[in-house]
């Protein structure tokens, strides 16, 4: 699947809206990403769940891991194209660790999916969690980048997207000097 086609995706579904938005930061920006609202719909999240599995065939996954909750979603499509297991990590006292039971075997070969990589946190910690684990994991993916290809990870590294999205602060924010109401995405009643 091509960037563009992704990009498509997200806008067809509201999951990118373009315009003046306060984001849950405080900072201004021309763009608003939610992947939730692509994700939404089990069609798409196949489609882009197979577009990030292809990526990876025949390199023997047996497991695919994502950071809760942003990651769920997409890494269950990726393990189902990949016909290899899924779990997922959460937090626990700030610590992102695997709970529920879910084990894994010595070696294991593992892909760590998530939704949008922006500084690669989650994706670094949800790695440490499966390799304390016993796993193996060969590589990282996420459906959009938005590091613009910076984040570092640890082990080579997908996107289908790159996304680069500057956010400001209010007194630098060009809409706002010209006197253009910011939206706060998801207020707006249906
Ligand atoms: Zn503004």
């Amino acid at each position: 699947m091509k960037a563009e086609q992704v990009i498509e995706i997200f806008k067809t579904t509201g999951a990118l809206l373009e315009g003046h938005f306060v984001l849950s930061s405080g900072l201004h920006s021309t763009a608003y990403l939610q992947c939730a609202l692509v994700l939404q719909f089990p069609q798409q999240a196949e489609q882009l769940g197979r577009a990030i599995a292809e990526n990876f065939s025949g390199r023997g996954i047996q497991l695919v891991a994502s950071p809760a909750i942003g990651g769920i979603v997409i890494g269950h499509e990726v393990a189902r194209a990949l016909g290899a297991r899924f779990v997922w990590t959460e937090r626990d006292g700030g610590e992102m660790i695997l709970r529920r039971g879910f084990a894994v075997s010595p070696g294991e070969r593992t892909l760590v999916v998530e939704d949008v990589i922006t500084t690669g946190g989650s994706t670094r910690e949800t790695i440490a969690a499966l390799e304390r684990a016993g796993a193996k994991v060969l590589a990282a993916a996420s459906i959009i980048d938005r590091s613009s290809g910076g984040a570092d990870v640890g082990v080579p590294r997908v996107a289908l997207a790159t996304l680069a999205v500057p956010s400001v602060e209010p007194s630098a924010c060009e809409a706002c000097s010209r006197g253009e109401q910011a939206i706060k995405p998801g207020s707006r009643k249906q």
